[in-house]
This record gives C-alpha cells, structure tokens and sequence, in this order.
C-alpha cells in the first residue's frame, strides 16, 4: 500500500498527535533514550514491537526505573506492575492499528494498556511499523479483529473463535481477547502523544 506520510501527519498534527517517521526501529529506540530523562519512571504497554529491540532492559540498563509486566514473576506482581504503570511519567507501547485520517486503534485483554494511553501518564510515545498503517477507521477496525485479535490469542495461549477461523466471528467466548476495543480520535493536551512510525513491519 502507498502511504502519504505527509497527509497521515497532518491528520495527526490536525488532532494534537505528534508524528515523527524513521528509517528503523532501531533509529526509533536511539531517540526514545534521548528524549526519556535516565531518572523518570516509564510504563511499558506489552508490544512484540518493543521487545524486539529490547526497549524494557535498555531502559533498565541506564537506570530509569520501568514498569513492564513482562519482568513480573507472578500474578499479584503482574497486576502490581500494570497499575504502576498507570501513573509513570511515560509509556511507551505499540499498537495494533493507526489510520491516515488519524487514529489509533488498539485491542486490549484487560484493558491496563488502553487505560494508561487514554489518561494517566504525561507523555504516551506509540511504535509501530508501517505494517500497522491503514486508511480510515472502518480498515483499522477490521485490522484489529481480523489479523491482531487471532494472532494475539495464539500468543497468549486463548482460543477465541478468531483463532479457529482466522477472522472474527463475534462469538461470545471466555476466551475473547478484544474485551476492550479503544479508538484514540485525538489529544486535549498537545504533543502528550507522540507516534513514532518505522519504515519497517514488526508485530501485529
Ligand atoms: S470478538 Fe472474539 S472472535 Fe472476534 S476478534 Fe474478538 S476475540 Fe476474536
């Protein structure tokens, strides 16, 4: 698909969201450890994305103190840690759809990374590939339930009818992995997001 990058940030920009675009995830991880202070605590939304490129120890590795479910050994620490994250400083997370008319559109299990997006921490910085990237809202929508909702159950060990037909049905399951579906249409305070795009696919 041919992106306008010019359009998508001005749709962005029209609804306070800062969009920034490199080459690489990796060019993307320099500039989040030059904008984050070393000493600022930082949330981290689960993103296959930031894995990846490690984000969590580089972050633990110059001394900021960060907020990842990921490092947690069981369930109480799991839950401890995701409420933390709610009020850090930044969060850094992925997402699983952005559209150029300007917006992001996220699933979520049990809702603590939708939640620390929508409000709570200062700064949210969001990475994705360009993989992620789709036209309007309908598209995005569709994004979310048809490929990241099967993919993300695989992931977790679910079994949501999406993973049996590789595209949502609709089916009330107790296994269901969209149990929040969020729709960013934009910022009351400017620049709280910024979207930070790589010329490159990762995640889902
Ligand atoms: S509603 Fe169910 S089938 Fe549809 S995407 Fe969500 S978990 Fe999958």
């Amino acid at each position: 698909m041919d992106i306008d990058f010019n359009l998508l940030k001005e749709n962005f920009r029209l609804r306070n969201i800062e969009v920034q675009c490199f080459d690489t995830f990796e060019e993307i991880k320099t500039h989040i450890l030059s904008i984050i202070p070393n000493n600022s605590p930082i949330g981290i939304g689960h993103s296959t994305t930031l894995q990846n490129i490690n984000m969590t120890l580089s972050l633990l590795a110059r001394g900021n103190i960060v907020y990842d479910k990921e490092l947690s050994k069981g369930k109480e620490e799991k839950q401890a840690m995701k409420k933390k994250a709610l009020i850090a400083d930044w969060y850094i997370t992925g997402s699983n759809a952005i559209s150029i008319d300007g917006r992001i559109v996220n699933i979520d299990h049990s809702g603590n990374r939708v939640a620390a997006i929508t409000f709570g921490p200062d700064k949210v910085i969001i990475v994705v590939g360009k993989n992620k990237i789709v036209n309007t809202l309908e598209e995005a929508i569709k994004r979310v339930k048809n490929v990241a909702c099967p993919l993300n159950a695989r992931r977790a060990g679910l079994n949501p009818p999406c993973v049996t037909f590789n595209k949502c049905v609709d089916r009330v399951s107790m296994d269901r992995v969209c149990n929040t579906l969020s729709i960013i249409e934009g910022q009351s305070e400017v620049g709280r997001i910024k979207l930070f795009i790589a010329n490159e696919d990762a995640g889902y």
